[in-house]
């Protein structure tokens, strides 16, 4: 199998308004440029030096910064990413609205969730949305577009249970009137679970290894 055949495979089992990230970490730049004439204009990075090294080889692509984003580095993906999909703590909002005011810019962003309650896993706990939220409300340069999920490990019973649990929360934000909140996006599945996650309503999936084969880190 091919990228470009990857990619193919894929796109069959979309239907609908769904938006394909190719997570290219750790993929070299003709690697990327296979994925890229596959049709692919959605890449998504976890770090950001990476991100940064692979910019200026793809003029016409969309960044999505997937990683955990550290605070010092925020004011290097200003006006260079589309969305950034790891909005996971108060402090982090705070910086984003801080280094986009300087540049007179609008970041958006997706709420990373922990949905599955792991310590080793960052985003806002379920409990913590209500006042997540009013911090997002008193910005002025973060714009939220959805939320995000990356779901702990388990079969298709576990899976299926944290991606409908996500989905309720997104419809019940969904169907409120809140400043700087658009419920736009829903990003969750990976190479894994996509077909589940499509199942129970994600618009937005993030494969790496489905479209570029085994990872070693
Ligand atoms: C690496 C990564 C993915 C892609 O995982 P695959 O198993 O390679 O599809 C998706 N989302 C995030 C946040 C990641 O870090």
């Amino acid at each position: 199998m091919t990228i470009n055949d990857n990619i193919n495979l894929i796109k069959n089992n979309i239907f609908g308004d769904v938006l394909l990230v190719a997570v290219s970490k750790t993929q070299s730049i003709p690697v990327m440029q296979e994925a890229y004439e596959a049709g692919i204009r959605d890449f998504g990075e976890n770090k950001v030096q990476e991100l940064l090294d692979k910019y200026e080889s793809f003029p016409d692509v969309r960044w999505h910064f997937i990683g955990n984003l550290q605070k010092n580095k925020v004011k290097y993906l200003v006006d260079k990413v589309y969305l950034i999909h790891s909005l996971s703590s108060v402090g982090l909002l705070k910086e984003i609205e801080k280094q986009y005011s300087k540049r007179g810019s609008k970041a958006k962003v997706l709420i990373e969730v922990n949905i599955g309650r792991e310590d080793t896993k960052g985003g806002v706990f379920l409990e913590d949305i209500p006042n997540f939220i009013e911090e997002v409300e008193a910005c002025e340069y973060v714009k939220v577009l959805g939320l995000m999920a990356i779901i702990p490990p388990g079969d298709e019973v576990s899976c299926t249970y944290y991606f409908k649990e996500m989905k309720k929360l997104w419809d019940s934000l969904k169907g409120n009137n809140y400043k700087n909140i658009t419920m736009k996006y829903l990003s969750m599945g990976m190479s894994g679970d996509y077909k589940i996650a499509l199942s129970q309503g994600s618009n937005i999936i993030r494969i790496g290894q489905g479209i570029f084969g085994k990872r070693n880190r």
